[in-house]
Order: C-alpha cells, then structure tokens, then sequence
C-alpha cells in the first residue's frame, strides 16, 4: 500500500502552513490512510482501534498493533514524517524535480542513504 500527498496546488507558503509540525504530518497522514483502510497484518480483520498514545492501530478482533508506517512506504524508515512530507513537497513541486543530493542539502539532513532510499521509493511509487 502507498500513500503519497495528493498532487494539490499547494505552494511553498500554504505547505508550511499546513504541514508545520510532526504531529500535522502524521495526522494528514493518518487520515489518508483511514481512505484506504488498515488490514490486520496476523489476521487480515479490517476493524481497527486507533491508539494515538503509540501512533497504532489495534485490531479489535484479535489485538495486533499495526504502527501508522507499517505496511506504507515509509515502513523501514527512521527519518520523520515530516522529512517525508517536505521531501515530496520538493518532489511536486517542480517540473524538473530535486535530486537525492539537493534535498539532502534542502532539508539539512547529514546522511545520503537515507534520503536517497526515500526518494528512491517516492519515485517509484509515482510512477
Ligand atoms: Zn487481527
């Protein structure tokens, strides 16, 4: 299952606006994915508690917790939702598009595997 923010006419001004923190990134984030709906992962229920203490879904049948990342494309991932968020900003954004390296440099970020893996993913999952 992928998730990508919409292609919506958003600029630079009324991203940051929206997407200013963390907390707003994962909250958007989550209601995408309550569109899609969450598949128990051990027993394939489609009914889920949502724990906003530990950012999972419980299954209401037999209790398993699937994490808001897990089973997206930014399972595996360590860098923040908000990373993701300003990097597929970046990614929209512009016809050209930036590279790994730029958005590294964009974001501060200090290593490069990292954000070329998300990258890597975000394009491919475009496609
Ligand atoms: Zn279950």
């Amino acid at each position: 299952m992928l998730i990508l923010l919409k292609k919506q006419v958003m600029n630079i001004f009324s991203f940051t606006a929206h997407f200013d923190s963390e907390e707003a990134c994962r909250t958007h984030f989550k209601q995408e994915r309550d569109k899609i709906g969450v598949k128990c992962q051990r027993c394939g229920h489609t009914h889920h508690y949502w724990i906003k203490a530990v950012w999972s879904y419980e299954c209401k049948s037999c209790r398993a917790r699937t994490s808001l990342r897990s089973g997206t494309i930014m399972q595996n991932s360590n860098l923040s939702f908000m990373i993701w968020y300003k990097t597929m900003f970046l990614m929209t954004t512009t016809k050209k598009g930036f590279s790994s390296k730029e958005i590294q440099k964009q974001l501060g970020l200090k290593r490069y595997e990292p954000v070329w893996a998300m990258v890597h993913k975000l394009r491919k999952s475009s496609r």
